[in-house]
């Protein structure tokens, strides 16, 4: 099925906005299996208007508009894509009703001019619109088809996502089907670089990385007829995608991390335990977060204090004096204190300098040190992060979960 995009407004002709929904439309568009080939831009003009219709009707079985819906003079595209499709609008009165209600309910009153807001062919399927007054509407016609939207993006982006997208893969007797490769302790750079010949070469499935605070995701989606035939495309390339990387992969079902490690906690009858300083609760949240952890978390201490570290951990005020709270001795202690006290498989400790002050020569702000203790011994790790007080502190979390998932997943 090839589709062909109109965007509409003479504000995007002058430079004045950017035409964003052009690009919007086009990135969702492209793993769907609906071909575009062109796009026009045009300004609020009716004439050249019919003209881009006309034109993008005898090349595409689909034209996607955008803008131009508004209640003013200048919006003209419904009356101009009617005309052009030989249809006539009339008045919607549901439509008309739920405008009038938007308006009441906002203290407004309604202009006679926004009756042309609630006017439509008789035959459009109406596309409701809850982040603004216009509606958008879909007009077929000799078995071709016109999709009017909103121009504000903020208006077009959902009702694209919620109907139109749909709409059309039902139309071109398509579905997408995706997985989500979660990738921890790689940059989004890195995974890119490595998976650089599979990115250039994609087709059907397609992988799209994006990132967030120090983790990776590869959306892989698979146009297809049914899950099936979608897992059978999706499932090759994610095996590829795994030997590549290694053991950055931490799950292909799109879990979070700390999912990753409750699932693995349960299944392996294994309990835990956490102390934290710099993370101050979000490891034991993180775990607690889940329904069911009660299996398998036994409790969680936040020992901010010197004081604390030692008289709850047994922290040793030797350790304290000479290297300090920040150092690998303290989260070796800290860990190996709370497996005991707690009685636990596995305990994991946090200790470092959030920031945005403090830091000592050698350990500046973003110096933590993490541990995992087991019964086969403590492992400690030096993280050397960076970014505000947030983002060392979630990252300190996220890499203390990946210490223990790396050990629970492995065995
Ligand atoms: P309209 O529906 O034509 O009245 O457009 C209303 C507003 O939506 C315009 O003033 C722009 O700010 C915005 N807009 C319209 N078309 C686009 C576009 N293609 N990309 C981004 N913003 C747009
Ligand atoms: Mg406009």
């Amino acid at each position: 099925m090839i589709a062909e995009l109109i965007c509409v407004g003479t504000e995007l002709l002058m430079g004045q906005v950017l035409n964003t929904n052009a690009y919007f439309i086009a990135k969702e568009l492209a793993p769907s299996g609906v071909d575009m080939y062109h796009q026009i831009v045009v300004g609020d003009n009716p004439k050249r208007l019919t003209e881009a219709v006309e034109t993008a009707l005898s090349r595409a079985d689909v034209v996607l508009l955008s803008g131009g819906l508004g209640p003013t003079d200048d919006d003209l595209t419904k009356e101009t894509v009617a005309k052009a499709l030989g249809k006539e609008l009339v008045l919607f009165d549901d439509e008309w009703e739920k405008l009038v209600f938007w308006f009441t309910s906002k203290g407004r009153t309604i202009a006679p001019n926004n009756k042309k807001q609630a006017m439509f062919p008789a035959d459009a399927i109406i596309l409701p619109n809850p982040n603004g007054t216009a509606p958008g509407c879909i007009m077929e016609a000799n078995g071709k088809a016109a999709v009017l939207m909103p121009g504000p993006p903020r208006e077009l982006q959902p009702m694209f996502k919620n109907h139109v997208l749909p709409w059309l893969l039902e139309k071109a007797g398509r579905r997408l089907y995706s997985r989500e490769v979660r990738i921890f302790g790689m940059g989004e750079s890195d995974v890119t670089y490595r998976l650089d010949d599979l990115i250039k070469n994609q087709t059907n499935p397609t992988i799209a990385p994006y990132a967030k605070t120090g983790e990776v995701t590869l959306r892989v989606t698979a146009r297809c007829q049914n899950d099936n035939e979608g897992e059978a495309l999706v499932a090759p390339m994610i095996e590829t995608i795994k030997s590549t990387l290694g053991n950055v992969v931490y799950d292909t079902n799109g879990r979070e991390l700390a999912e990753v490690c409750h699932h693995a906690l349960i299944e392996s009858g294994k309990t835990i335990a956490v102390s934290e300083s710099c993370t101050g609760g979000r490891l034991a949240d993180a775990f607690i977060n889940y329904p069911g952890s009660s299996a398998y978390f036994i409790e969680g201490d936040v020992t901010y204090s010197n004081d604390a570290k030692m008289r709850r951990l047994g922290v040793k005020a030797e350790t304290l004096d000479n290297v300090g709270a920040v150092s690998e001795e303290c989260a070796r202690e800290m860990a190996e204190g709370t497996r005991k006290a707690a009685g636990t498989d596995f305990a994991l400790s946090t200790t470092g300098y959030a920031g945005p002050d403090g830091g000592e020569p050698g350990k500046p702000v973003g110096t933590v040190f993490i541990a995992l203790a087991s019964k086969d011994g403590t492992i400690v790790k030096r993280l050397n992060l960076f970014g505000d007080r947030d983002r060392i502190r979630h990252s300190a979390m996220l890499n203390a979960l990946d210490l223990l998932r790396r050990n629970l997943c492995t065995k």
